[in-house]
C-alpha cells in the first residue's frame, strides 16, 4: 500500500520518488517507502485547506472531538506492540524505550481528549456594561504543518496531532524522513476512529523538498516545528513572508547542576541515564555536567565507571542498555564534537570512540563519552551534539553554579541536585529553562507544558497552553440594545 495520505486516499508520489528505510543498528532494509516532492505537499495542503474550509471537523461539537481522541488513545494502546516495534526498527532505540513511548503516547491523547472533552476557556467577559453581552471563543488556527524529527518520532508527532485535533484544526504532518513507519501507523488509526477525510494528511519526504513548501505555502495557517535551531531559523524566516502562527521546538544544552550535598547515589544515576538514555540523542538530554568542587573527584569517577559498563546493542537485545545513533553521517558530527573538545583542552576520561565489538560495526554506534574538565567556551559545551557525550565543568558556589547553567544559547531544560531545599529552589527559579528538575531529570507528563526559552524556542506543547496553541481566542461582542450614536450629528 502506498505510504502518503491525501484527502482520506492512500497514494504513491507524484513523480514516483522512493526512499529505503534501514535500521541503525544494523543497517538492515525496513522497507522502501514512497517520497513525496513538493507537488505532493502541495496536494496534501489542498486536502487540508478544503477539509477546514468546507469540511465538518472545524465544527464538530468539542466533545465529539475529545471522544475521537479517546478512541484514538485506546487504538494505540490495542496496537502498541507493533507500533514500538516500527518505532525502533526505524530508530534503532530498544524495543522497551519505544514501548514506553508508545504508552505516554496514549496517554497524550487520552489527555487532550478529556482536556476537550470537559469544555473549553470561553468565557464571558465582564464589561460593566449591562447592555453588551461580551465573550471570548475559541477557534481552531486552520491548517497546520506539523514538523517532526527523528529521535522520538511518534511521541514528538503525538503531542502535535492531538492537541491540533482537539482544537478542531486540520493537518498536514510531515515526519522526518529517517523515521516515517510510525506517522503511516497513525493515520490509519486516526481513520479508524473515524476522523473524517482529509483532516489528517500525510507526506513523507525530505525538509527541502516537502518541509520547505509546507512553510512557505500562504493556504498554511500554522507551523508547528520540532527539530534542531539551524531549521528552525530557517522556517521563521520561510513563514515571515505569510506571517504564520509558528510554534517551534528547538535544541538543548541542559545543565545538571550537582552541589556538594546531593544525595550521592542518585545523583550519579540519574547524571547517567540524564545524558546517555538514546545514546543522547533527546532534546532534554543533561549533557553538561557541573559539579561542585569539593565533589568533584569522586563523582566524575563514578559517573565514568557507570558510562564504560553501559551495555551497547539493537533495539531487540535484551542485554543492551542504549543504542545505536541514527546515520553515519549524525555519529560523525559527534566525533568532529568530541575531537574539537579534546584539541580544545578537555580531558576524555572514557569512551570518544566506536565501540571494539565487531558484531556492532554494521550499526551506527558510538561509546558513551565523558569529557572532563570542560571550559564555557568549548564549542563541544556549547553546541548541541546530540550524542552519548557528557561535558564536566566545575563551580563554586551557588551563583556561579548559576552563571555556567544558564551560559548558553538554549533554554530547553536544567536539574538541581541538592539536600537543601530553600537553595533547590532558589536555582530553580534563577535558570533561564523551560523545565527545571529538582532531584530529577527527564520526567514529563502531558498535563505540564513543554518548551523552551531563549533560541529552544517559543510556544508550549502538552498542558492547557499546549492546546491553547492550536485556538484563536476570538472577542465576540453584541450589542444587546442598539441605538443611533449620532456621533457626526
Ligand atoms: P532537523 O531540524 O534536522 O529536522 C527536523 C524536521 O525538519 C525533519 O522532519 C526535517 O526533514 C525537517 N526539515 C529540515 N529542513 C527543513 C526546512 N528547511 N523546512 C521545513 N522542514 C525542514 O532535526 P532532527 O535532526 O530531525 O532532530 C534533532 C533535533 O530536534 C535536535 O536539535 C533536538 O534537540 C530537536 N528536538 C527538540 C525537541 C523539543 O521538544 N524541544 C524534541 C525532540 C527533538
Amino acid at each position: 500500500m502506498p505510504e502518503l495520505f491525501i484527502g482520506g486516499t492512500w497514494t504513491a508520489a507524484a513523480d514516483g520518488g522512493l526512499r529505503e528505510i534501514r535500521c541503525p543498528a544494523d543497517g538492515t532494509l525496513v522497507a522502501t517507502v514512497d517520497e513525496a516532492g513538493p507537488g505532493d505537499a502541495s496536494a496534501a495542503i489542498a486536502a487540508a485547506r478544503e477539509a477546514f474550509d468546507s469540511g465538518p471537523w472545524p465544527a464538530t461539537p468539542a466533545a465529539e472531538r475529545g471522544a475521537l481522541l479517546l478512541r484514538v488513545a485506546a487504538l494505540i494502546e490495542r496496537d502498541q506492540d507493533a507500533l514500538a516495534r516500527a518505532e525502533s526498527l526505524d530508530t534503532g532505540k530498544r524495543l522497551v524505550e519505544s514501548e514506553y513511548d508508545m504508552a505516554d503516547i496514549a496517554n497524550c491523547f487520552r489527555y487532550f481528549g478529556n482536556l476537550v472533552a470537559s469544555g473549553g476557556t470561553d468565557r464571558i467577559v465582564d464589561t460593566g456594561d449591562p447592555g453588551v453581552d461580551s465573550r471570548i471563543v475559541h477557534e481552531p488556527v486552520g491548517v497546520c504543518a506539523l514538523i517532526t524529527p527523528w529521535n522520538y518520532p511518534l511521541l514528538q508527532t503525538a503531542w502535535k496531532v492531538a492537541p491540533a485535533l482537539g482544537a478542531g484544526n486540520t493537518f498536514v504532518l510531515k515526519p522526518s524522513e529517517l523515521t516515517p513507519h510510525t506517522a503511516v501507523f497513525l493515520m490509519r488509526l486516526l481513520t479508524e476512529a473515524g476522523l473524517p477525510d482529509g483532516v489528517a494528511n500525510l507526506v513523507l519526504g525530505t525538509g527541502p523538498a516537502v518541509g520547505a513548501p509546507l512553510t512557505e505555502d500562504p493556504r498554511v495557517d500554522m507551523v508547528s516545528f520540532t527539530g534542531g535551531l539551524v531549521t528552525g531559523r530557517r522556517i521563521m524566516a520561510a513563514a515571515a513572508p505569510t506571517v504564520k502562527k509558528i510554534a517551534l521546538e528547538l535544541g538543548g544544552k541542559n545543565p545538571n547542576i550537582v552541589f556538594a550535598d546531593a544525595e550521592y547515589e542518585s545523583a550519579v544515576d540519574y547524571a547517567l541515564t540524564a545524558v546517555f538514555l538514546h545514546s543522547g540523542q533527546v532534546c532534554s538530554a543533561g549533557a553538561r555536567l557541573l559539579v561542585q568542587d569539593e565533589l568533584h573527584d569522586r563523582f566524575v569517577e563514578d559517573v565514568v565507571a557507570g558510562a564504560r559498563a553501559i551495555p551497547l546493542g539493537g533495539p531487540f537485545d535484551e542485554s543492551a542498555r542504549t543504542g545505536p545513533l541514527i546515520s553515519a553521517a549524525h555519529r560523525e558530527k559527534v566525533e568532529a564534537y568530541v575531537a574539537a573538545g579534546i584539541a580544545e583542552g578537555a580531558v576524555l576520561r572514557c569512551g570518544g570512540a566506536r565501540p571494539e565489538d565487531r558484531a556492532l560495526d554494521s550499526g551506527f554506534y558510538y561509546l558513551p563519552t565523558v569529557l572532563d574538565e570542560c571550559t564555557p567556551g568549548m564549542s563541544v559545551v556549547r553546541d548541541e551534539s546530540f550524542g552519548p557525550v557528557l561535558t564536566v565543568e566545575r563551580f563554586r558556589d551557588e551563583d556561579e553554579a548559576v552563571a555556567l547553567a544558564n551560559d548558553t544559547v538554549y533554554g530547553l531544560s536544567g536539574g538541581v541536585w541538592s539536600q537543601d531545599v530553600g537553595r533547590a529552589h532558589r536555582v530553580a527559579s534563577r535558570l533561564r529553562a523551560g523545565t527545571v528538575w529538582i532531584n530529577d531529570f527527564q520526567p514529563y507528563v502531558p498535563q505540564a507544558e513543554w518548551g523552551g526559552m531563549k533560541q529552544s524556542g517559543f510556544g508550549r506543547e502538552l498542558g492547557p497552553a499546549g492546546l491553547a496553541e492550536y485556538q484563536e481566542a476570538k472577542h465576540v461582542w453584541r450589542n444587546l440594545s442598539p441605538r443611533p450614536l449620532r456621533w457626526f450629528e
